[in-house]
């Protein structure tokens, strides 16, 4: 039996959303095969829009946010996990449809865990989270569609967030010249550090694009959509291909038909929330050997689960940089 524990807890009362903390038993978790003592967490743009009430994420009543979460198993079920064992969880609608990270304890599916993949600490493992296997996912799509650091540079849009940071780490890592799209000049040296080798200003790729323009990339990562992407796909080689991983200036896509057939442009979707396991596991495998631990730290900081409120307003005006990790122990 475990004590009593915190959580922030999402609630619908009277038809209006409230978020507090809880002080709660283990007899409200959720059934499940495991139960997670849950060490740390992590700040996601959904986090934020579920913490803010900004936006349609939670979809059952109460529910506990935070799409990822690190921790060691209690009691297990699982004959593949077992007590004191570390497990990392990403996506699998946790802060959706599940009870997500913000709680000191979990209990979930076996199915959405899997063990901490050998070389990260479990700190690390949250500096990665949804973000990373996102980033990581749209780096493999790249690969998959004969995407090569030869055929010329690739973009990396909202550069300086969680998705961005980790898509340009990786791609840098592949051996990509990467061009960093931001509106945060100031961030450029933070940029360079990870592995790009142009900043660019997010104005050059935010407006009304013609159908087709001067090509520039041979691949691109995403995570802005609206004018943006629709001008990343317009100025994209031909035979490159642009992974659509967020929506952080909108949801929006105009464009025309010429990238895709007279440039053979392929535009992949990336969704990181439903993956089977296997791959999932293999994409967590990708991401231990290739990012090494002092690029994964140079992205990430930690903070308490109290800080909840106004990290998650940050997030949501575009204004944290990198990964935030959140100590739930704290
Ligand atoms: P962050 O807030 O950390 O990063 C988003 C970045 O986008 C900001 O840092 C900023 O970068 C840029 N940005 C913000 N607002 C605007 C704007 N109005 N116009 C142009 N650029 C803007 O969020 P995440 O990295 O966690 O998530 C990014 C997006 O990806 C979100 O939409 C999220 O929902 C989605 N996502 C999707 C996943 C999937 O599986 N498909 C998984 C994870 C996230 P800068 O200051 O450098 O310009």
């Amino acid at each position: 039996m475990v004590d009593r524990f915190k959580a922030l807890l999402v609630t619908l009362v009277d038809g209006e959303t409230q978020v507090d903390f809880a002080d709660l038993d283990e007899e409200a978790l959720p059934p499940g095969d495991v139960l997670v003592k849950v060490a740390y967490s992590s700040l996601n743009y959904k986090d934020g829009l579920a913490v803010t009430n900004k936006g349609k994420i939670v979809r059952a009543f109460p529910m506990v946010p935070g799409v990822d979460l690190v921790g060691t198993v209690e009691e297990s079920a699982s004959p593949e996990l077992h007590p004191g064992q570390w497990v990392v969880a990403v996506g699998a609608g946790l802060g959706e449809r599940h009870w997500g990270g913000y709680s000191q304890y979990a209990r979930l599916s076996a199915d959405w865990l899997d063990p901490l993949p050998e070389g990260l600490t479990p700190q690390q493992a949250m500096g990665i989270g949804t973000a990373g296997v996102a980033a990581m996912m749209a780096a493999v799509a790249l690969d998959d569609h004969w995407v090569d650091p030869a055929n010329g540079p690739v973009v990396v849009t909202g550069a300086s967030g969680g998705v961005g940071s980790m898509a340009v780490a990786i791609l840098a890592q592949r051996g990509y010249t990467v061009a960093a799209s931001t509106g945060r000049g100031q961030l450029a040296d933070y940029l360079t550090s990870l592995g790009a080798s142009q900043v660019l200003d997010r104005i050059e790729l935010d407006r009304t694009p013609k159908s087709l323009e001067a090509g520039r990339w041979a691949g691109a990562v995403d995570s802005v959509g609206g004018n943006t992407l629709a001008t990343v796909l317009a100025t994209t080689l031909p035979g490159g291909t642009v992974a659509s991983v967020g929506l952080a200036g909108s949801a929006a896509l105009h464009t025309t038909v010429h990238p895709f057939i007279l440039r053979g442009v392929t535009l992949v979707g990336v969704d990181s929330v439903n993956v089977a396991p296997p791959r999932r596991r293999a994409i967590w495998g990708r991401l231990a050997e290739e990012l090494p631990g002092d690029l994964i730290d140079r992205m990430m900081r930690v903070e308490p689960l109290d800080q909840i409120f106004d990290l998650s307003e940050q997030i949501v005006a575009g204004q944290i940089q990198g990964r935030v990790v959140i100590d739930v122990g704290a």
